[in-house]
């Protein structure tokens, strides 16, 4: 498969056209980006991490029956993925309350919620993404009931399925944005999850010790962002336990075999 032009450039990554019309290549960038653009950096191997997490959850959750836009890995920072029509809202999932919700409601940091509350926010960086209700997302037509319905059960189930498999790790998983978007499967329109899931878009918290192994350390601030995105990998079974991955030599792992579960 060739890789054509670019299409889009966003904040952590690049699609590009392929000969195949119905796919595209997503390269994962070392871009971090932080409120709204305000707050930017280069940290060395986050995308190779980013591609390795995210080919791994997208493909855990394959197999549980979420149809997902991956197709395949093709190496270090790319991957082969459906074109799809991206709905645009970012559907945020929390587990625990922090960051935003606590700004926002005055609620306590680290409250565990009894139920996961699913927020929306209209994907539009201009606007600083803002949070709407279900009636703007019918109002404005940025989604039909139907749509939201199908996207709220996969929601759900993923979270199930994520907190299990990050719970087995020794991670909670405290809160993640999903984005969804409209495929053509035999000419009527399918719902498939779409974009990344990785420590960028996930706050991951260690089970024992509360340690961030996420983006909220470029965030906050807190540094050693890539020991512990590769932290995360390790348990995941991605990279092998006695790998000492360093913002450097990350990038230079040509190929690194997956650890049988
Ligand atoms: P919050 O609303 O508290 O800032 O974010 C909630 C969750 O959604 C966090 O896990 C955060 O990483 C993720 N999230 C929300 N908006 C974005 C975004 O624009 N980009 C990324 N990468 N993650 C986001």
């Amino acid at each position: 498969m060739k890789k054509g032009k670019k299409l889009y450039e966003g904040k952590a990554k690049i699609i590009y056209a392929t000969t195949d019309k119905n796919l595209v290549i997503q390269y994962f960038k070392d871009d971090a980006t932080a409120f709204n653009n305000q707050k930017k950096s280069i940290i060395e191997g986050k995308g190779v991490l980013n591609n390795r997490i995210s080919e791994y959850i997208l493909s855990n959750l394959s197999q549980i029956g979420i149809k997902n836009h991956l197709i395949k890995r093709l190496n270090m920072r790319e991957q082969v993925i459906k074109l799809v029509e991206i709905i645009p809202i970012e559907f945020i999932v929390r587990n625990v309350a922090t960051g935003s919700i606590t700004k926002r409601l005055g609620i306590e940091d680290g409250t565990v919620l009894k139920e996961p509350l699913i927020e929306y926010c209209l994907k539009n960086d201009a606007l600083g993404d803002p949070l709407i209700s279900e009636e703007h997302i019918y109002a404005f037509e940025w989604a039909n009931k139907n749509e939201i319905e199908k996207v709220k059960k996969m929601i759900l189930r993923i979270n199930d399925f994520m907190i299990g498999m990050f719970r087995g790790i020794g991670i909670k998983l405290i809160d993640f944005k999903l984005e969804f978007g409209r495929v053509k499967n035999n000419g009527k329109n399918e719902i498939i999850l779409a974009d990344e899931i990785s420590p960028d878009t996930c706050r991951l918290w260690d089970s024992l010790t509360d340690k961030k192994l996420d983006k909220d350390r470029f965030r906050k601030d807190l540094g050693d962002l890539i020991p512990a995105y590769t932290e995360v990998a390790k348990r995941l079974g991605i990279l092998h336990e006695q790998s000492n991955v360093t913002a450097v030599n990350v990038t230079k792992l040509s190929s690194v075999k997956k650890k049988s579960k």
